[in-house]
């Protein structure tokens, strides 16, 4: 008899909220306060220009994540060796502990810019009520999993999530399969009880049908796909309940 599934691995870009990030120039300021925050100790004058370096450096991601959070500039150069470069060129020391303070200082938070995609808190809830557990698996930039906690805390919806894996946290980007393997690791579970559920098909679909997992693609921020392996696809995330509801029903 198969197995019901347990855990729902679910993206966040495309799927739970949208697919760019909205910047802004107040955003700098920001920034800039919490890397003095990350820096306390460093000369004000080397943290000033540490802060230069870090904004103008990001400006090319910054700008391609306006218009997609998954963009070929992010993807050739890792946060933590942008931020490595930086400290270089500033005479700072770049140990593990300084760089993940400033990929987090870096992170602008959720605000009233970056709203749920419409049902995603709906969908959370009615997973929960299935007995299924959320984890979020993620491509992110400088998000790792606690900053990832703070914005779903915000944007009301931390209360259905159960854990979240990133790429930060996992070490390579979706389609490589350690997002999904650490978040089935993390929730202690098999392939056969995980339902993937995001928005493309490269690397939320097909890493996850390699890995023997159930699979939904939805499109809530994106045309409709012209071809999907996905087990089920859903217009948006009222529609992917449904799609659980169904392959619940029929094991
Ligand atoms: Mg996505």
């Amino acid at each position: 008899m198969p197995r019901a599934l347990e855990v729902a691995l679910i993206d966040v870009g495309g799927t739970l909220w949208p697919n760019s990030w909205p910047i802004r120039k107040a955003d700098a300021a920001g920034r800039r306060l919490r890397i003095r925050a990350a820096m306390q100790g460093v000369e004000a004058a080397a943290v000033e220009t540490l802060a230069d370096d870090l904004i103008e450096s990001s400006r090319p991601g910054d700008e391609a994540r306006t218009i997609s959070t998954e963009n070929q500039v992010s993807i050739d150069s890792p946060a933590e060796t942008l931020i490595a470069g930086c400290l270089g060129r500033c005479g700072l020391p770049a140990d593990t502990d300084t760089i993940r303070r400033l990929r987090r200082a870096m992170s602008i938070p959720v605000s009233d810019r970056m709203q749920p995609l419409p049902g995603a808190v709906d969908l959370l809830a009615e997973l929960c009520r299935l007995g299924i557990r959320n984890v979020i698996a993620s491509n992110t930039y400088w998000r790792d999993a606690d900053s990832y906690w703070e914005d779903f805390r915000l944007l009301g919806m931390a209360e259905h999530i159960d854990g979240i894996v990133t790429s930060v946290d996992a070490g390579h980007l979706k389609p490589h399969p350690a997002v999904f393997e650490a978040a089935m690791r993390w929730a202690g579970t098999t392939a056969d009880r995980c339902v993937v559920i995001g928005n493309r098909e490269e690397n939320d679909i097909a890493p996850a049908l390699t890995l023997g997992m159930w699979t939904i693609l939805v499109h809530p921020d994106d045309p409709k796909p012209a071809a999907s392996r996905a087990h089920a696809v859903a217009p948006d995330l009222w529609a992917c309940a449904q799609a659980v509801r169904d392959m619940l029903g029929s094991q």
